[in-house]
């Protein structure tokens, strides 16, 4: 029986175990896309020091009275120059966002409220609450609290936090070596004429692009002849130095489909075959190395379909979840449908009873309601249905008429890519 797309994720998740490589320690700018390795405390408070969030004075709050107060301007807090005294009585600084509150000081009055009789006075129009336009020690970020957590992959958020909270440098996984391959005797690379019945090459292009926002060191392995033994030395050639491998095409059945056989013949196909449309002949495996200590070391294989929508579609719903479980990335990461939403769709849709089909669509926004429409013929050949397309949406195997209006489940590109 063929697996369904959340079993495969299952037991991906279940045979893939976090890469146990020591940590790296990379500078916080080199590190996005990294995915922490343990838990990182903040070693200081952020702010340090209590300051003004608004320009106006800063003032003890129990020296306002009713409606107006007239207090005296003593000084000036900037960002960067402090006001080194203590604030007097029915005194106020003058004070810009980011400068220190002076001591003696609780409460903000932002500008607006206020007005400059004179070159040392102020009067504060209204009332104002207690504290209020205070940034305190700590607001954002408490000393010694946990700044990021295990398994976070790092976004330019985090590495803003981190860089706020003084970091110069991270402990994170090492980057996956993963190597890439094509295989078929029809493939060419652009630049050289083609024979009747070539073609060009175009999905290794596309996976090491797909796959640039994970923790992975890419090489391109080059494309492989529709060959049994010159399969299985490039594949045995390959483990020894990464950590995974990626195949498009040799995994569907006919005659001059070998990359399967090749990892049963060196190590073992963990399953073959998924509920999927585009994706069919989807292949996932292990090749068995030896280290130079004899203890058995596995390099995993991803066998992707040939068809280029197949391979993209099945890098998208399966190899970049697995490479992010690999790489040690906590749940959140992982998740497919975390970013999934479902939306109406804008035409009535048919496609074959009993099978999940993932179609390239796009979403539309319009008088009020985003709407998600199909990229006309969805073959598995046709890279021109990704053309417009901003995302997959779900066919699900359980109805095979989809009429208009009908909610399905959308995985934008922007969760996905
Ligand atoms: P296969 O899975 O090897 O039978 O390939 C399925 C289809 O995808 C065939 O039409 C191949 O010519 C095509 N194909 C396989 N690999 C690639 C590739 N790397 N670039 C473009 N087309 C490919
Ligand atoms: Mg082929």
């Amino acid at each position: 029986m063929p697996l369904t797309i959340d079993e495969a994720l299952d037991k991906l998740r279940e045979l893939i175990s976090p890469a146990q490589q020591q940590p790296e320690k990379v500078a916080v700018a080199e590190a996005l896309n990294m995915v922490i390795a343990q838990d990182t405390f903040s070693p200081i408070a952020v702010p340090g020091f209590a300051n003004s969030a608004m320009d106006g004075y800063a003032v003890r709050h129990s020296d306002l009275q009713g409606d107006q107060t007239r207090l005296a301007v003593q000084g000036e807090s900037l960002a960067g120059h402090p006001y080194n005294g203590t604030l007097a009585k029915a005194s106020a600084v003058r004070i810009f966002t980011g400068a220190a509150l002076p001591e003696g000081a609780d409460t903000i009055i932002i500008q607006e409220n206020t007005s400059r009789p004179s070159a040392n006075s102020v009067l504060i129009n209204g009332n104002s609450k207690a504290f209020a336009y205070v940034r305190n020690l700590g607001h954002d970020i408490a000393q010694g609290s946990l700044l990021l957590e295990k398994g976070t992959s790092l976004r330019p958020f985090e590495l803003a936090a981190a860089t706020t909270s003084g970091l110069t440098h991270v402990n994170v996984a090492p980057k996956l070596r993963i190597g890439v391959f094509a295989t078929g005797d029809e493939l060419k690379a652009p630049g050289t004429p083609l024979e009747t019945g070539e073609i060009y090459e175009s999905n290794r292009v596309a996976i090491i692009s797909l796959l640039q926002n994970l923790p992975v060191e890419i090489t391109n392995l080059g494309i492989l002849p529709d060959n049994a033994l010159a399969t299985q030395n490039a594949l045995t050639e390959a483990a020894l130095n990464h950590d995974a491998l990626i195949t498009s095409g040799g995994v569907s059945v006919g005659d001059a489909d070998f990359v399967r056989d090749a990892i049963e013949t060196l190590g073992a196909v963990d399953f073959w075959r998924l509920n999927l449309r585009p994706g069919k002949p989807f292949a996932f495996g292990h090749i068995n190395t030896a280290t130079t200590d004899q203890a058995t070391k596995k390099c995993l294989i991803f066998g992707l379909p040939g068809n280029p929508v197949s391979t993209i579609v099945t890098l998208l719903l399966l190899v970049k979840p697995a490479l992010w479980h690999m790489a040690g990335a906590s749940d959140a990461e992982q998740s497919l449908r975390q970013n999934a939403v479902r939306v109406p769709l804008a035409q009535p849709t048919a496609h074959s009873l009993g099978r999940h089909e993932y179609q390239r669509g796009r979403l539309e926004y319009s008088e009020g309601l985003t709407r998600v429409h199909t990229t006309s013929d969805q073959s598995s050949n046709r890279l021109q249905s990704f053309r417009t397309a901003n995302c997959l949406f779900l066919l699900p195997g359980d109805v095979a008429e989809l009429t208009e209006g009908d909610l399905v489940e959308v995985l934008p590109f922007s969760g996905l890519v």
